[in-house]
């Protein structure tokens, strides 16, 4: 049985005040939910967000990470710093970073592998853009995503890996996949990661959904039995739409 997991992406947005805030109503309101939690301020408000998540039930997540852990690379953040600040997770290839940023797959797979030898759990998040879904490649994009990403990661560092689905013209536009066709993508994934792996690896892999879920989506998508929990943008930017996203299967 795989726990829901629920992870809030709060991209360029918040203040320190702002984020310390959000971040105390969320540990509030969410103390004692069983389901797995994350919330992913941005890279200037995590040091006060981590003082407030500090040994609750809600993980420290970072939006992105550099490819080396240390060196000549200006305007990047390092592994050893996000550990330092305590972060446990990262989200790493996230469509904003693949498309607005030039992320590749070779990138992205650096980044992943890097995570992971530090023992950073890692959300990787593929996706298909409108283009690609009208021309009937959804399949081929997403699983030539999952492979490159995971490209030399052992079995044994899957525990630490959830693969998140983010189809591209979701993702912030108010439109969300329809439940079913989220989870036949999501069930390619589990499949894919069968093939590649082993049956328990993927029975156990948590795969999350994401793009525009709201607290009146939520329930719909969860129903779906490879729909493992979600990462959530704008709704997580408020503790009246995350909290009961937050809930949810719980
Ligand atoms: C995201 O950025 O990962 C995302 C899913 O955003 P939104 O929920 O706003 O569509």
């Amino acid at each position: 049985m795989r726990k829901p997991y629920f992870a809030g992406n709060w991209k360029m947005h918040k203040t320190i005040g702002e984020a310390r805030e959000l971040a105390q109503t969320l540990v509030t309101e969410l103390d004692g939910n069983t389901n797995k939690l994350m919330i992913a301020p941005p890279f200037t408000a995590l040091s006060a967000v981590s003082e407030v998540v500090s040994g609750t039930n809600i993980k420290l997540g970072a939006q992105n990470m550099a490819p080396e852990e240390s060196g000549a690379h200006t305007g990047e953040i390092s592994v050893l710093m996000l550990r330092d600040i305590g972060v446990s997770v990262v989200i790493l290839g996230h469509s904003e970073r693949r498309h607005v940023y030039g992320e590749s797959d070779e990138l992205i797979n650096r980044k992943v592998k890097l995570a992971l030898e530090h023992s950073l759990e890692v959300i990787l998040c593929v996706g298909e853009t409108l283009e690609e879904r009208d021309a009937g490649r959804v399949n081929d994009v997403v699983a030539g995503q999952l492979k490159s990403g995971l490209n030399g990661v052992d079995e044994r560092h899957l525990v630490s890996v959830t693969i998140a689905y983010e189809p591209v013209w979701a993702i912030g536009t108010g439109r969300t996949a329809t439940p079913e066709d989220a989870d036949a993508v999501q069930a390619m994934i589990r499949e894919r990661m069968a093939n590649a792996y082993s049956d328990s690896a993927a029975e156990a892999l948590c795969i999350q959904y994401g793009g525009s879920v709201k607290p009146e989506n939520v329930v719909g998508l969860m129903e779906r039995p490879n729909i493992d929990g979600a990462l959530v943008g704008g709704a997580s930017l408020m503790s009246e739409s995350f909290v009961p996203i937050a809930r949810a299967g719980a």
